[in-house]
């Protein structure tokens, strides 16, 4: 059977990046499922911390991430959501996989997010945070490679930024086994059809939840008028018409990517490739492909403000408790299969 599993950081209010890029997905694949099929969603506080958090923003973050899920449509009933943290098994196991992963693997793979990520995703923080960073920063891969493997997961849906992240993991995955014995699964990467949606601001990087401008990114909490607003003020280019052409045109071209994206609603997938979108819209100028888009993103995430909003209050918030409580138990009932393996193997 089928073993799905995916994290997503409680960092802010998810955004169209993690939207089409995971969250979606995450719902295809639970409304898809096999009756045998195992969905487990974790809201991975433990990875939040490795940027400086305030203990009352977190707790705060971790809610409004949980409401968003549901309000995106995952059913607690069918998927396991819980906090990460409320699995020590995720740390423990951590720890193992960090007596067997190569240093050198992970530093180049931290090299690669240096010279990548953190420039795409943090050149924001200037040079004494950078000096600052952490520990937890360097080995954080090996605690998403704990997240999978205590869970048996076979499959993990990511946006493409995490695919680098996932070989690690199976990695992981493989070193233990030849140390220890055949008892972790590596898993499939699934990276979603909108594999990067690009910032607004700065389209040559990818829109992140952590980045410091607002306007760079929409939320899936944004109201209509605000929607209109960033999309209206999305960098662009001096050529007023419209064209799919990444590397020449990253603003149009994400603009473009964007109407693709949201052109369907059968739960099935986009129906157009941004080459066909651009196509159609030949002869058009900028703020006549604004516009689309702007209707585009309203009518697709419509509807998940009000559920967010529902949620956060419902039952003056005990139904988030209860949900994340139940989502843990059930999260720990099944990571305990995996330590029963792990912990004789290595002679705890
Ligand atoms: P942070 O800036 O705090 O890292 P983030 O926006 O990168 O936030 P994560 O919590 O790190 O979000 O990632 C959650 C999921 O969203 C991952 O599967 C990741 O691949 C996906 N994702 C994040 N940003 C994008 C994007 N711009 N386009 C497509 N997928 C994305
Ligand atoms: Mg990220």
């Amino acid at each position: 059977a089928q073993v799905i599993f995916s994290g997503i950081q409680p960092t802010g209010i998810p955004h169209l990046g993690n939207y089409l890029g995971a969250l979606q997905q995450w719902k295809r694949l639970q409304d898809g499922a096999a009756p045998d099929t195992k969905l487990l969603y974790s809201i991975v506080d433990l990875h939040a911390i490795t940027l400086p958090q305030q203990a009352s923003n977190l707790r705060q973050w971790k809610r409004e991430m949980l409401a968003s899920l549901l309000a995106v449509g995952l059913d607690p009933e069918r998927s396991i959501i819980f906090y990460q943290s409320s699995v020590p098994a995720h740390a423990e196991l951590m720890w193992i996989l960090s007596c067997t992963a190569s240093m050198g693997y992970l530093s180049r793979m931290t090299q690669w997010k240096s010279k990548l990520s953190l420039a795409e995703d943090t050149s924001f923080l200037d040079d004494k945070a950078k000096a600052s960073l952490k520990l937890g920063l360097f080995s954080y891969p090996v605690l998403q490679a704990a997240d999978i493997l205590v869970h048996r997961a076979t499959h993990v849906p990511v946006g493409e930024d995490q695919r680098q992240h996932l070989e690690f993991a199976r990695e992981c995955a493989t070193n233990f086994n030849h140390t220890f014995g055949p008892h972790l699964i590596p898993p499939e990467t699934i990276v979603s059809p909108a594999k990067r949606v690009m910032s607004l601001q700065q389209p040559t990087q990818k829109m992140s939840k952590s980045h410091p401008d607002p306007r760079s990114r929409i939320l899936l909490t944004d109201t209509p008028e605000e929607i209109r607003k960033k999309i209206a003020s999305a960098l662009t280019d001096s050529t007023n018409a419209v064209s799919y052409d990444p590397q020449a045109r990253p603003g149009v071209s994400n603009l473009v990517q964007l109407l693709a994206l949201f052109s369907e609603d059968n739960g099935r997938g986009p129906s157009k490739s941004p080459a066909e979108v651009a196509a159609e819209l030949e002869g058009a100028t900028l703020k006549e492909l604004k516009a689309r888009v702007a209707d585009a993103v309203i009518a697709g995430i419509g509807g998940i403000r009000d559920r967010f909003y529902d949620f956060m209050q419902r039952d003056g918030g005990k139904y988030l408790d209860d949900v994340q409580e139940r989502g843990a138990v059930r999260a720990r009932e099944n990571s305990d299969r995996t330590m029963g393996l792990v912990r004789p193997a290595v002679g705890f």
